[in-house]
């Protein structure tokens, strides 16, 4: 189900358009709202639906397996914790969920430009840049050693 931005609640703050995976979350120029450029290229992965701030991104089911008449409603509340999920049915039935929002602080993830260069030698590393730390794998990831390989390594 691909997203859509009420406008009248956005306030075009843009967490909607930096956290998208699929750069389809672009800020009209004109009205200065958000609005999704291309639905068919949605991952669905609902990242914006869960950024915004405004509780302004709903996810629309396509026609043909989500019935006229049904919404899919997302709150984030960062005191809470929480996130919570309303849907509702065309013949009025609800059903609602509520999830832990995420373990981590919101904004405390570092982009990878803030973290140190990767040297030279690094690329001969089986790891890619900044692992494990990044993925807080404190004793390592599993790695093939040389004699593991069947033509050996050249
Ligand atoms: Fe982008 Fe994911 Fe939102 Fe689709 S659901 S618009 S891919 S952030
Ligand atoms: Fe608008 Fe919400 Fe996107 Fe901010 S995150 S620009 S309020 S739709």
């Amino acid at each position: 189900m691909p997203t859509f931005v009420y406008m009248t609640r956005c306030d075009g703050c843009g967490h909607c358009v930096d956290i998208c995976p699929s750069d389809i979350m672009h800020i009209d120029t004109t009205t200065r709202r958000a609005y999704n450029i291309e639905p068919n290229m949605c991952w669905e992965c609902y990242s914006c639906v869960k950024a915004c701030p405004q509780n302004a991104i709903d996810a629309r089911g396509y026609a043909d397996f989500a019935p006229l008449g049904h919404s899919v409603r997302v709150l984030r509340e960062e005191e809470k914790g929480t996130i919570s999920w309303k849907i509702k049915f065309r013949d009025g039935h609800e059903k609602n969920f509520v999830s832990p929002i995420r373990t981590t602080k919101w904004g405390s993830i570092q982009s990878p430009a803030e973290l140190p260069v990767p040297s030279a030698e690094d690329i001969h590393s089986q790891e890619l840049a900044h692992e494990p730390e990044v993925l807080n794998v404190p004793d390592g990831l599993p790695a093939l050693r040389a004699d593991q390989l069947k033509q050996g390594v050249v």
